[in-house]
Order: structure tokens, then C-alpha cells, then sequence
């Protein structure tokens, strides 16, 4: 059976839907009416905003159309505001792993496209990746997300293999303690032997929902040519039980402007189907260049910095709830503009050549072959202490997906305020365990002055038991949690 047939009987049902949940023409529609809208009309969404309510698509249209630079400035500012009510000061810390490079796929903007033979191609073994997680471990980190190309080398099984393999990996303080995964879409049944391996997030990002668009970065006769097999991706997972879901959209191939619409529209749906869930997680990658691949180079839409904030700061606006994601593409000075917009998670001490921790620790170079290029390589210590720096506080914690609180559960406690009770003390914990591991000597004390000034924000029950927790981590003890 050739690779592709692998799915040809879910195509042929996603084929004979007589319509899918994204309307262009509506977007389209909205994005036109509501051009330059006034003052007033933007200060209602807003104020509809500041309630922590997710907006609807009109609503969003007014903030996507708003040229004005004053109330820019008023969606700037109530984006931060409302980040720091849902999330608080902190920024979650992850770092990727690339398990394989082999793809049968040929998006054009991609260095791992099957096309392009200046890659060296490379699956890792089992004791390569143990290699790889040891590395990341030992400087500090403790949630990754896995990412594979599209390979029969890197099916289901192997994909389940790697995750029991990632948290098999024990040093003396520390373990990769969440999982996530970035990877093709997959099948029901495929997916609930991921769930049943314990991956966090599943990540599939639409790259564009622009159908036209899709069709042409992404050639027919490839698995990844099947726009519904990608759009329906998240409805399979949460049908598999698999409740913390990733979207993404790739910046550069399409207008952002109706690339944010779909995004919303493909929220909806999903909190519409699945009992209220949404993606647990947005992404919003910009191109950037991959060897050999002229189209990386010079996209047709490429994102500006000024309105690659403005997405930042829409996204939170309209989904205060969903994890805001900035990867190590962008450059250290971009995140630290975009991070007070809503960003609640960063990677750092990124490496993403399949092998490239072990390689950077050897040989202290960056791999040349790379499926796109970082614009951010510093240590995860730099990054730590940056920000430490910007007043936020760096949390490693993994504590809801291991109590269960995902998807329905998770959502729940988001939106009752909860979070400050869970979320701030256990980025306390967390962020203490680094920094008495892994923290230089100028990061740790710090570091100390950002935990002094958030315990001293937690009032009653919530700052002796963090207090008392603080004590026994010093003491030696690990992996304390709310
Ligand atoms: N192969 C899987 C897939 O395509 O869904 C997952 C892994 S792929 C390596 C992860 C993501 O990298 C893609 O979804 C795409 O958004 C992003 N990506 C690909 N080429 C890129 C480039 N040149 N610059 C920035 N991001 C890129
Ligand atoms: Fe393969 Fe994913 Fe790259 Fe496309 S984006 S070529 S599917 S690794």
C-alpha cells in the first residue's frame, strides 16, 4: 500500500461533506464591512473585551480592521491587562525536540519538504533520544514538545515509543515531565494510543486556512495536499479523548488579517462540538528562512513587526483563555516586544536539527541543515533571566495535565480565577527547583527577588502552604504542586 492510501476512506468522507466550518465568503464579508471602523466601535468591543468573554467574529473583524493609532495603542494595553488578570506575570517555559526530519510531504516553505536533497536525512534512535533529553534536563527543562516530519518511519507506534522513552529519562533532580507533540494529523484510534501514552498538548497547525493557498504550497498527491484531513485534525483528537489541542496558523502564506478570522472560526467550532473546549493553545508562526527553499525567503504575505503585534494582542483579546504561544523563530528583541501583548508561553534553549542538543553540546555549533531558521539560540539561563528582568515570573510547572485539570476541567479553572491560586504558586515551585539546579549565580538571585515579590502577592491559605513547599524544596525535595 503506498503511504498516501494510508487515509483514502477518511478522505473520501471529508470529500463528501458539502461543506466544512470555514466560510470564506463570510470572513471575506466582515473583514470588508467593518474596515477603519470608528473610535466608539472600537472602544465597545473592547469594553466587551475586558470582561474576559471570548469575542465573536464582528467583534474581531473591528479589531482586525482598526488603523487608528490611539485606540491601537488601547487594544495594546487592555491585551497586556487582560493577560496578566487570566495568566498572571508568568511565562511558561518549554523547549522542542526534533525526533525525525524524514517527510514524505513537499510544502513548499519547509526545509524537510521531500523535495529538497541538501537535507540529511535522520530518524533518532531510542538511545539518541535519551541522549537528547538527557542534555535537556540538565539545563533545566521539563516540558517539550516532540516533532516529527510525516513518515511511515515515524508512525503511531514509534511515535508512542518516543514518548514513553522521553519520560523514561530520570537524573538526579530532574525528568521531562509533559510531553507535547507536533506532528501530521492522525486517525481516532491512532490518536487514543497517544493519549493513552500521556502526550500533553497535540499541536497540528492549519498552516493556512486559505484554501486556495493550501492547495498551492501544498502539492495534490501528498497526505498534507488534504486540506480537510488537516481541518478536521482537532475534532478527531478531542473525539479520541485527547482534550488539549494546538492550532496554529503559518504566517506568510496568507493575509493574517482573514487567517485570524479562521482561527477564531475554527475556536468555535470546536467550543460549539466538544462541550465548551477550546484549543487549548494558539500558535502563530512567521516563515522564516530554511535552507535550500527559495519560497522561505521571500513569502507573499510576510508579517511586519507592527502587525505581528497586532496579532498578538487581537488573539488575546479575543480568546483570553487560550494559551498564546512565541517560538525561538522570532528574535529576542521581537519577544520581548510581543510578550507584554499576551504571550503565556516561550520556548528557550531551543535546538531544532534533529540531534542538535547533543551536537551544540559537543561540537558548540548550530546545525547548518535545519528545517527553518531561530531567530532566538540563547540558553535557556539568558532567556530566564530576561524574563526575570521584565518583571514576569518563569514557570516550569506541569501540574494541570498531571492532576487531570485539561480540556473541560482546565477551562473551568481558568475561567474562575482559579489559576492564581494553582497557577502562581506552582510557577513558584517550579521556578525555585531551576533555580537551585540549573540557574547561574546572576540568574538565581534574580530569580530569588521575582519569588520574594509574587509570594508576597498570594494571600492566606495559598502563601503558607507555598511558603512551607519553598522550605521543603530547599530542603531537597522535588516536583511539589498544587
Ligand atoms: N510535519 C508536521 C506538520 O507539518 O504538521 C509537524 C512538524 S512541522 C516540522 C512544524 C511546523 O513548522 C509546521 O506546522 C509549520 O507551521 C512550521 N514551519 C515549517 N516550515 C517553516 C518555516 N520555513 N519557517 C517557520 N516555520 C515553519
Ligand atoms: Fe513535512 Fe511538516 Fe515540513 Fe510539511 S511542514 S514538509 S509536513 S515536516
Amino acid at each position: 500500500m503506498r503511504f498516501l492510501d494510508k487515509y483514502r476512506d477518511e478522505f473520501a468522507k471529508l470529500d463528501a461533506l458539502d461543506k466544512d466550518f470555514i466560510d470564506e465568503e463570510l470572513i471575506k464579508t466582515l473583514l470588508e464591512k467593518h474596515k477603519n471602523p470608528g473610535q466608539k466601535e472600537v472602544r465597545r468591543v473592547l469594553q466587551k473585551a475586558r470582561t474576559c468573554t471570548r469575542l465573536d467574529l464582528e467583534e474581531m473583524a473591528v479589531l482586525i480592521g482598526n488603523i487608528d493609532s490611539e485606540t491601537t495603542q488601547e487594544m495594546f494595553d487592555l491585551a497586556y491587562e487582560l493577560k496578566k488578570e487570566v495568566y498572571g506575570d508568568r511565562i511558561v517555559f518549554f523547549a522542542p525536540l526534533y525526533i525525525s526530519d524524514e517527510c514524505a510531504n513537499n510544502c513548499k516553505y519547509c526545509g524537510f519538504r521531500s523535495s529538497n536533497h541538501s537535507m540529511h536525512r535522520k530518524t533518532l534512535s531510542m538511545p539518541e533520544i535519551e541522549e537528547e533529553i538527557q542534555i535537556m534536563i540538565d539545563e533545566g527543562q521539563k516540558r517539550t514538545v516532540l516533532v516529527y516530519g510525516e513518515s511511515p518511519k515515524t508512525d503511531v507506534d514509534f511515535m508512542c515509543e518516543t514518548v514513553r522513552k522521553v519520560y523514561s529519562v530520570k537524573t538526579e533532580n530532574g525528568e521531562i515531565r509533559r510531553a507535547n507533540i507536533n506532528c501530521a494529523p492522525l486517525k481516532v484510534d491512532e490518536l487514543r494510543k497517544l493519549k493513552e501514552v500521556g502526550i500533553g498538548t497535540f499541536q497540528v497547525f492549519q498552516e493556512t486556512y486559505h484554501r486556495e493557498t493550501y492547495e498551492n504550497v501544498h502539492p495534490q498527491g501528498t497526505i498534507k495536499g488534504h486540506y480537510r484531513w488537516r481541518l478536521y485534525a482537532m475534532d478527531r483528537a478531542l473525539e479520541a479523548g485527547v482534550d488539549d489541542c494546538g492550532l496554529g496558523v503559518l504566517f506568510g502564506l496568507y493575509d493574517w488579517r482573514f487567517e485570524l478570522m479562521a482561527l477564531l472560526m475554527h475556536t468555535m467550532h470546536l467550543e460549539k462540538n466538544y462541550g465548551g473546549v477550546g484549543p487549548h493553545t494558539i500558535s502563530f508562526p512567521r516563515i522564516t528562512p530554511a535552507t535550500d527553499t527559495p519560497f522561505s525567503l521571500n513569502p507573499d504575505y510576510a508579517v511586519d513587526d507592527d502587525d505581528f503585534k497586532r496579532i498578538i494582542a487581537i488573539l488575546r483579546l479575543s480568546v483570553p483563555y487560550t494559551g498564546l504561544i512565541c517560538t525561538a523563530r522570532e528574535s529576542p528583541e521581537v519577544r520581548a516586544d510581543v510578550i507584554p501583548l499576551g504571550v503565556s508561553q516561550i520556548d528557550a534553549g531551543t535546538r531544532i536539527g534533529v540531534g542538535a542538543y547533543s551536537e551544540a553540546k559537543h561540537a558548540n555549533t548550530l546545525p547548518d541543515k535545519e528545517q527553518f531558521t531561530i531567530g532566538d539560540s540563547r540558553s535557556l539561563d539568558d532567556v530566564v533571566a530576561q524574563i526575570c528582568e521584565m518583571g514576569n515570573i518563569p514557570s516550569f510547572c506541569t501540574a494541570c495535565y498531571r492532576a487531570g485539570r485539561t480540556g473541560e476541567h482546565f477551562m473551568k479553572v481558568a475561567k474562575s480565577k482559579f489559576v492564581h491560586n494553582y497557577c502562581i504558586p506552582n510557577a513558584i515551585l517550579t521556578f525555585k527547583e531551576y533555580l537551585l539546579d540549573y540557574a547561574s549565580e546572576q540568574t538565581r538571585s534574580l530569580g530569588e527577588k521575582i519569588i520574594e515579590g509574587h509570594l508576597d502577592h498570594l494571600i492566606g491559605e495559598a502563601f503558607d502552604k507555598t511558603q512551607a513547599m519553598l522550605v521543603r524544596i530547599e530542603k531537597g525535595e522535588r516536583d511539589l504542586r498544587f
